[in-house]
């Protein structure tokens, strides 16, 4: 890894951190809120953008809309050796809504104040958005091919699932990710300063699947007033009641493995992973998003039942979000209905994959070796995200999928906090720190 790739200047500044910031805000300034319908604005709007982003440095990219204003960007970008499989490099264009009213600048200004960009979509993810477009156009207007072809996708939809983005296009469009074979996206890269000697970077390599249910119970109606033991309220309640309170058995995936090998390494401690509470304490914010990675979750989300006040219905419902460690999905399922019993109809309503790759090869040591030379107490560790992402779906087309957008961030900024959360902001410094690590990584991908 050199200090300076080919085309960069003698300070090691490039053209791209020059432009990142304008890149995100102006993609900021495109609302793209997806309210899990088509009632939003759409994604069209944006997916122009970045294609005439693309096309100003005489790139060819395609627009795909899945339906009236929900749409994708793509371009395939030639490498060296283009016998070798290509990477694929994603971002979603779409964000979840804000309310302006909670809000200390406006979610769609994408204003720069204390040396923030703020506005919805900061971190999840123009940002990336912009990343990746300012280190492409600076490589394609500098001629720095990458060293293997590399697939652009800005897609629409990942707010809501990704039908009518990521599986739109690898249902419909396959030929797209023609001869790919890894892939980098969000949730990862983004640091966590340990102390002033060292800051883990974490790399998304596993993400938990998910069964979102409906559970029923059937009793039997009546008058309130009357003796009735097949009430299906009180049944379904001590099920849901079991279930909300059930804590299902510490299962240590490779991912979760690693990543607690490394942190007990970082903070000096053997780490017992049935009693974590106070490792995850040190980690701050982000131990929301590490916490639920060492088990399997079912959280009641819904209730239903009934109609008048002295009528006992003969139905009652309950909603649950169900989350999976790779691996354990049928150990999930059995314990559900063990936990519930005979008296609940369990029925999924959707369900996801759950993902895991391990943390090796090549393409993981240019992600560590682009940190380590723009961040010398940088220390690249693997972990396991409890939510999903766009890989779910080219994970169908066996594509290896890394969450990989490089942040550095300040150790005071509750990070885990600005995904869908009020006042979201990006720090400029992390986004040209990122289009730097990014351009690191395209030079030894
Ligand atoms: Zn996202």
């Amino acid at each position: 890894m050199s200090e300076s790739g080919p085309g960069r200047a003698e300070s090691g500044r490039i053209a791209g951190e020059d432009e990142v910031v304008d890149l995100c805000s102006e993609l900021i300034r495109i609302d793209t809120s997806n309210y899990g319908d088509h009632s939003g604005p759409g994604e069209r709007a944006a997916a122009e953008y970045v294609a005439e982003k693309l096309a100003d440095v005489g790139l060819a990219p395609e627009i795909f809309e899945s339906h009236p204003g929900r749409a994708s960007t793509v371009v395939r970008i030639e490498g060296e050796d283009r016998s070798r499989p290509g990477l694929l490099i994603h971002g979603h264009l779409d964000v979840v809504p804000a309310n302006a009213d909670d809000w200390s600048q406006n979610p769609f200004g994408g204003e720069v104040v204390d040396g923030c960009v703020w506005g919805r979509g900061a971190v999840d993810m123009k940002d990336m958005d912009a990343m990746t477009l300012a280190v492409i156009r600076d490589r394609v207007r500098s001629g720095r091919k990458p060293p293997r072809d590399v697939v652009l996708a800005f897609l629409a939809d990942e707010e809501a699932g990704g039908t009518y983005g990521a599986r739109h296009l690898v249902d419909n469009h396959p030929g797209l990710f023609e001869g790919v074979t890894e892939a980098i996206g969000e949730v990862g890269g983004f640091s966590f300063t340990v102390n002033e000697n060292l800051r883990l970077y974490l790399v998304e390599t596993a993400e938990k699947g998910m069964h979102w249910m409906r559970l029923t119970v059937d009793g039997t109606a009546g008058h309130g007033s009357m003796t009735n033991k097949d009430n299906a309220i009180t049944e379904l309640c001590e099920a849901v009641g079991r279930l909300g309170r059930h804590q299902f058995p510490v299962r240590l995936t490779k991912s979760v493995r690693g990543f607690l090998d490394e942190l007990s390494d970082a903070f000096g401690v053997e780490l017992d992973p049935e009693d974590m509470d106070e490792t995850l304490a040190r980690l701050g914010g982000i131990a929301r998003m590490i916490g639920t990675t060492l088990r399997n979750t079912a959280a009641p989300t819904m209730l239903g039942a009934g109609y008048k006040v002295n009528v006992i219905p003969g139905q009652a419902t309950a909603h649950v979000d169900g989350r999976f460690l790779p691996g354990y999905e049928e150990e999930f399922l059995a314990d559900l209905d063990r936990v519930l019993g005979p008296r609940v109809k369990r029925e999924t309503l959707h369900s996801d994959k759950a993902l895991e790759t391990d943390f090796d090869g090549s393409l993981v040591d240019a992600m560590r070796a682009a940190l380590k030379a723009e961040d010398p107490i940088s220390h690249t560790v693997p972990y396991m995200l409890s939510g999903g992402t766009d890989a779910k779906s080219f994970s169908d087309l066996g594509i290896r999928c890394f969450g990989f957008a490089p942040l550095q961030l300040p150790p005071e900024l509750d990070f885990a906090g600005m995904f869908h959360g009020v006042d979201e902001r990006v720090p400029v410094d992390g986004l040209t720190f990122g289009v730097r690590v990014l351009d690191h990584f395209l030079d030894n991908c």
